[in-house]
């Protein structure tokens, strides 16, 4: 997940990657244009890769390969072109039928003359130098990770999802490894002290899905309902091991069995087994037979809650899902990516949430979903979920929150519209007829479609197709939608409001239920009385997701101007705290508490609240009992925390001397208190900083921290010099680092200095693309723009995007994404202002 050179589809690269099909055409560009991916699609199949592999011990030594790549073709108009993204001195001899053949190696691709093939069936053979870029290498042991285009950095193949093809693996390892693929083990022999690993030839299966780990690992077989499963694994505390090995089991054969059931269609991979990798990039990875995790989500600490069991759960549940939904029926191309993350949290759901009945799942799918889905969704660069994607190396920047956020609501719209039954017997459908094959999200509403006298292609098209979200209000006792963005389009979706007599009218609550998307408006003296009666006798406030679900409207409801103001939202907020006992709720309230804070409200106006607000939080975190609720206190506290009191009791909390019941402070948090004791105290912080850097035991936060303390500086002229520092592709390596120094950079007490980082900021964007990691782009402007809410940054920002008509249009939503925040902010100072005074208004 490194460089992400072009940004978007433009005609010129369509262009280009057309011609270079033509046998003496031109190049083909780097990584897998839509157009080659169509162009091999139509004319190359049943492609079986026959792979050798010859590991050493140790991480650096060369490892060296062979392989037979035989497939069929059909047509010979242009070169076969064959990707293969590593240095040119990897590449060591090309054969075809045995002969070896002239080529040409440009742009990560393997070009070969179509003269040297024929139609029909041809071998090419390859010897090379495996990448080592994606095979995460330590000194006792491997794995690899090709997700989304990444196998071809190993070995040279065809590196498109709807090439499917068989993979026989052998591989030559240390005498001492393990090794695992996809295929079964079926022959491990010693030749000259080494052990040789023979895996039988796999399903037709994705490049992306394609995976192997070698190394020292420990083992265990178990058979659960018929069903043989091995697990590796590198954990060496044989109590932890032994605590979790069974349940690890157990939710395997559960969740294969369940699904099994669920699609009518046999676990198709033939053996499972999977591979516990001590710190895995993802939760993860759902390699058909051979899938990986991350050994920490699996093997649980001894007090491990229920909150972490069932995140253990689900995961098992996610990546079993996937067998079906991913790996047998597998996207055609990487546009449609969300659909199989969607399909696997969607019965990873259905699987695990009967198990936990403690848990408010309604509730927590409100306030985890929505409110970062509306982040996005709300503002000007928002995207649909089904985007445009032109070369696979780009797939990264499709990856967000609405795919992540949005997606999973649609699809549960989608259910209830058309109910459960429906929804699965259309999907046993999708699944068997698409079975090792390829799909889109059309494939599946056109199943629906001829199921329903609904139009559900024409629901899918707003929901998936288009961005945004809608508006409703309520005219008389019923919801509207309003006027929206795009003429014509129609939001459907079923929605309810709750209405409730009070004196001589009716208070409505719309989206009483939490379940409808959009913003939803509802009156002011509704909002009032929701506030003023906030957890009192009367039965609605018996209904966590009811209260979610309005604290959602209301927020959104402050974003757009209808009120309550800011500084109102503030004082309401601060009074129904101590009546909430519920976690999630709690978490909630104070993230609105400290956006309005910071964001929304001047320094005038927080120094209005400031005792009040410090002296409740520190009563509420003294008090409370729940581990959780105290946690987000804590956070709350250090965030709002600016008296001398306050700064006292932080420091307090930092020494050791002041000590709150329940409270466990980890190294990781006093880092934090120093930084925001630097940030908050009356002289240049240093001291604190300089002790807590002394005191700071683990190496990689101390090396962190060495990073950040200039950012903290109370000199505006080594701020700037950081700053500099900054420009450099080299100081910018740890991209984490960097976020964290941002954060205090452009700190809100700081952010008339930081002004002048702003353009400069965004100068650097497109290079920070190219140079850093798929997510990096969005970090480094939220984490620049988020600490600023004056009329002067949003200009910079305006000004900056004015200058550039042309500016790349997937980076020029991020801005637009990054900036809406401090927009409404500015626009909002005057609205709010004005309303004040207003005295028509003033019960606002
Ligand atoms: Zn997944």
């Amino acid at each position: 997940m490194t460089s992400l050179r072009s940004l978007i589809f433009t005609a010129a690269i369509l262009l280009a990657s057309l011609a270079c099909t033509r046998p003496q055409g031109p190049i083909p560009e780097k990584g897998v244009s839509f157009a080659l991916n169509q162009y091999r699609k139509q004319h190359i199949d049943s492609i079986r890769y026959t792979i050798e592999l010859d590991i050493p011990a140790g991480k650096t030594a060369k490892i060296s390969g062979r392989e037979t790549i035989s497939f069929y073709i059909d047509a010979l108009d242009s070169a076969l072109v064959l990707d293969f993204n590593a240095d040119a001195s990897h590449l060591q001899e090309v054969r075809v039928g045995g002969e070896k053949v002239e080529y040409q190696f440009i742009n990560e691709h393997i070009v070969l003359d179509a003269k040297h093939l024929s139609k029909g069936k041809n071998e090419v053979g390859i010897d090379f130098v495996a990448g080592d870029q994606s095979l995460n290498r330590s000194e006792d042991y491997l794995y690899t990770l090709f997700v989304p285009d990444r196998a071809s950095t190993c070995f040279p193949l065809f590196d498109q999802p709807n090439l499917k093809a068989s993979y026989q693996l052998t591989l030559k390892a240390p005498a001492d490894w393990e090794a695992v693929s996809n295929g079964k083990l079926s022959a491990r022999t010693v030749e000259k002290g080494r052990s040789v690993y023979k895996f039988g030839e796999t399903k037709p299966i994705s490049s992306y899905l394609f995976a192997f780990a070698a190394g020292k690992f420990f083992k265990e077989t178990k058979v659960l309902d018929g069903r043989e499963m091995t697990m590796y694994y590198r954990e060496t505390d044989t109590v932890k091991v032994n605590r979790n090995r069974d349940e690890v089991f157990q939710l395997h054969a559960k969740s294969l069995a369940w699904l099994e059931q669920y699609t009518a269609i046999d676990y198709p991979f033939g053996k499972f087994d999977f591979v516990l990798l001590p710190s895995f990039q993802y939760g993860g990875m759902e390699h058909p037979g051979a899938v990986f995790y991350n050994e920490p989500a699996l093997f649980l600490d001894e007090n491990a809650s229920v909150n972490r069991k069932m995140a253990r759960a689900s995961v098992i549940a996610h990546e079993s899902a996937h067998m079906w939904f991913g790996d047998l029926v597998t996207m055609d191309w990487f546009n449609d990516v969300w659909l199989k993350e969607v399909f696997a949290n969607f019965m990873a759901a259905k699987i695990v949430h009967p198990s936990f009945p403690e848990i408010n799942h309604e509730l927590r799918f409100l306030l985890a979903h929505y409110p970062n889905a509306y982040e996005v969704d709300r503002t000007a660069g928002t995207n649909p979920v089904l985007q445009q994607l032109g070369n696979l190396k780009n797939a990264g920047t499709l990856y967000g929150a609405i795919i992540y956020m949005k997606a999973p609501i649609v699809m549960w719209q989608l259910e209830r519209r058309i109910g459960e039954e429906m929804m699965q017997e259309s999907l046993r459908e999708y699944l068997k007829t698409y079975s090792f094959g390829n799909a889109r999200w059309d494939d599946l509403i056109g199943i629906i479609d001829k199921r329903t006298p609904q139009d559900i292609a024409a629901w899918s098209n707003v929901w998936v197709k288009t961005p945004g979200m809608p508006g409703y209000r309520v005219e008389s006792g019923k919801l509207v939608q309003e006027k929206d963005s795009v003429s014509g389009r129609t939001w459907e979706q079923p929605l309810v409001l709750k209405a409730m007599p009070s004196g001589a009218r009716n208070l409505i609550f719309p989206n009483s239920d939490g379940t409808g998307y959009g913003y939803f408006k509802m009156d002011t003296v509704a909002k009032a009385w929701f506030f003023e009666n906030y957890g009192s006798t009367n039965a609605v406030w018996s209904d966590p997701v009811f209260k979610g679900a309005m604290l959602v409207n209301i927020w959104e409801g402050l974003l757009r101007g209808d009120g309550p103001a800011p500084e109102k939202l503030v004082r309401y907020t601060l009074n129904v705290l101590p009546k909430e006992r519920n976690p999630l709720l709690v978490d909630y309230l104070l993230g609105n508490v400290q956006s309005s804070w910071w964001v929304f409200l001047n320094a005038n106006q927080r120094a209005l609240y400031q005792m009040q607000a410090e002296q409740l939080i520190w009563q509420l975190l003294n008090t409370t009992k729940d581990k959780g609720i105290q946690t987000s206190y804590f956070r709350a506290f250090k965030s709002l925390a600016l008296t001398d009191d306050g700064w006292q009791k932080m420091h307090g909390l930092w020494t050791g001397k002041l000590k709150v019941e329940g409270l466990v402070l980890s190294e990781e948090d006093k880092i934090s208190l120093a930084y925001e004791l630097a940030l908050k105290g009356k002289g240049d912080g240093k001291a604190v900083l300089n002790e807590q850097l002394g005191a700071t035991k683990n190496p990689d936060r101390k090396a962190r921290m060495q990073f950040v303390i200039p950012a903290l500086s109370a000199s505006e002229a080594e701020r700037d010099a950081f700053f500099e520092t900054l420009k450099k592709e080299e100081n910018r390596g740890k991209e984490a680092w960097v976020l964290d120094a941002l954060t205090y950079l452009h700190h809100p007490l700081r952010s008339q200095s930081a002004l002048r980082y702003l353009r400069p900021s965004l100068d650097l964007l497109q290079e920070i693309q190219l140079t850093g990691d798929i997510f990096f782009p969005t970090r480094w402007l939220h984490n620049t723009f988020a600490g600023h809410s004056s009329p002067e940054a949003a200009a910079i920002a305006k000004t900056f995007l004015k200058e550039h008509p042309d500016y790349p249009y997937f980076l020029k939503n991020k801005i637009l994404q990054a900036t809406d925040l401090l927009d409404r902010s500015v626009k909002l100072a005057d609205t709010y202002a004005q309303k004040e005074y207003s005295p028509a208004l003033s019960q606002q």
